[in-house]
């Protein structure tokens, strides 16, 4: 048992009291040293942007940009006496949060931060990259805010009035182009839950009240069922365009009317508490629902919105009689969803409650043969270095030419799969090499040129010098 001390708690990194903080955090050891929501936060920004320096082995100290932010904090304590101590959103270069539980940080990077790591897994859309990146940075703020002035017991000295309203984000984009892409990477960057659903899944159930519940129950198993993590996640609702009502709808292809759906995922868009069936889980044996509270889960949908780019030309021709566009084919419809307005979407199809909730609307551009190239080579994980990376593993070196990525890539695009087309084509062209790699132990190097990918003849081989030791 640990001994009672007359002396206040106050956190061993910074001095504050437990008053002045909005909670200590106590050693499991022996629950006499204590270390401030502040300071943890700094803490686990810190080191997670690398913004430390060791000092001595194993132990480091925090650089001057984030110990600053401890200072100020100090510095606004010894003048306000007030409990102003989360992270300020407005002056933080990083925000830090821990779940309940305490298991798993949650941060909110800055926006150009954010843009850098998409920047390393998604080629191009640089204007829906900024787009999503401001939007995600100021709903993570945002939960900081509001997080701060419901905390029980305590009052603001900050605009508690001031509620700020989620943002979720509406992507309009061919299909391959990066749309889940970008969530995806965006959730990987800010290490918070993510999970995916297709909107056309709930049509087909006609009801949606448990296809929306299992779509928070995707995100709850990506954070092993930690609810406070899972309602700061991120879901991504693919193919919300399908879900469009008919009646206003210029490409009438679908049967169903997806109103009903798309009131159900009003409510869970805009905040609902939803009870969501945990049954069989490992970690809630006796517990069949778990409620989840959508307000703070960040949702991205995304769509193609076949056809979108008529109606804003139908409203914008309206307007500007006489206009005639000089340009043709995707360009055309590209450029004429630049012009969107939320008026198009309930005119897709999109009841308008719907588009409200979906404030943030990003256009991402068809992606051309130069950058198709780019995604077979520069990211992180592009397909050119995995199947480099599995050939070399049966000791084959792997090389392209450039004609041949060229060639790759058109034909990605005369699929019209986007990028999503060219894993399919890099596996037809690789079968026999990667059929034969294991077996032939004199293969040094393959070479891929743009006749093997026009021809599909077999690639050029490169042997391994034959060992000159004498017997
Ligand atoms: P959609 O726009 O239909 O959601 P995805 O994001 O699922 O398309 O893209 C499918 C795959 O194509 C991705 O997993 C990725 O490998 C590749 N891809 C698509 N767009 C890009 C891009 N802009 N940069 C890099 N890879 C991309």
């Amino acid at each position: 048992m640990s001994k009672k001390t007359s002396q206040p708690e106050t956190c061993a990194f910074c001095g504050r009291k437990a008053d002045d903080a909005f909670l200590l955090v106590a050693s499991q050891l022996n629950n006499q040293v204590y270390v401030c929501d502040d300071c943890f936060s700094i803490c686990t920004a810190a080191l997670y942007s690398g913004q430390y320096q060791f000092v001595k082995d194993g132990i480091a100290v925090i650089n001057d940009a984030a110990m600053s932010l401890s200072a100020r904090h100090q510095h606004q304590d010894a003048v306000t006496k007030t409990a102003s101590k989360v992270a300020d959103p407005s002056e933080a270069g990083f925000i830090a949060q821990t779940s309940r539980k305490g298991t798993q940080a949650i941060k909110a990077v800055i926006p150009t931060e954010i843009k850098r790591a998409l920047d390393d897994y998604v080629v191009g859309q640089e204007q829906a990259k900024k787009v999503i990146s401001v939007s995600v940075y100021n709903h993570y703020k945002r939960i900081l805010h509001n997080s701060w002035d419901a905390r029980p017991g305590k009052s603001s000295s900050r605009a508690a009035d001031i509620e700020l309203r989620k943002s979720n984000i509406l992507l309009i984009g061919p299909s391959g182009c990066g749309k889940t892409l970008l969530a995806e990477t965006m959730a990987k960057t800010l290490n918070v839950p993510f999970a995916i659903a297709d909107a056309t899944t709930l049509t087909e159930a006609g009801y949606v009240g448990d296809d929306v519940e299992i779509i928070l129950r995707n995100l709850l198993q990506r954070c092993d069922f930690d609810v406070s993590l899972a309602e700061k996640g991120i879901v991504y609702i693919d193919e919300i365009d399908k879900i469009a009502r008919k009646s206003d709808n210029v490409s009438i292809t679908r049967d169903v009317s997806g109103e009903g759906v798309q009131q159900a995922l009003l409510k869970l868009i805009e905040g609902a508490v939803v009870r969501v069936p945990v049954s069989g889980n490992r970690k809630h044996p006796a517990q069949e629902c778990v409620e989840i509270n959508s307000k703070d889960i960040l949702f991205i949908c995304g769509g193609a919105f076949e056809h979108l780019d008529k109606i804003v030309q139908q409203r914008t021709q309206s307007k500007s009689i006489g206009f005639t566009s000089t340009l043709h084919g995707t360009e055309a419809e590209h450029q004429m969803l630049k012009k969107l307005e939320p008026d198009d979407l309930v005119k897709f199809g999109l009841i308008p409650e719907l588009v409200g909730r979906l404030p943030v609307v990003a256009v991402l551009d068809p992606l051309n043969i130069d950058q198709m190239v780019a995604i077979l080579q520069e990211p992180k994980n592009a397909l050119t270095k995995q199947y480099a990376e599995l050939l070399r593993l049966d000791g084959v070196k792997l090389q392209f030419t450039e004609s041949a990525l060229r060639h790759i890539a058109q034909r990605a695009i005369d699929r019209k799969t986007g990028a999503r087309g060219l894993r399919a084509i890099m596996e037809e062209l690789l079968l026999d090499t990667m059929y034969q790699a294991p077996t032939n132990k004199k293969t040094q190097t393959i070479v891929i040129d743009d006749a093997i990918v026009n021809k599909y003849k077999a690639p050029r081989v490169k042997l391994k010098p034959v060992s000159s030791k004498a017997g």
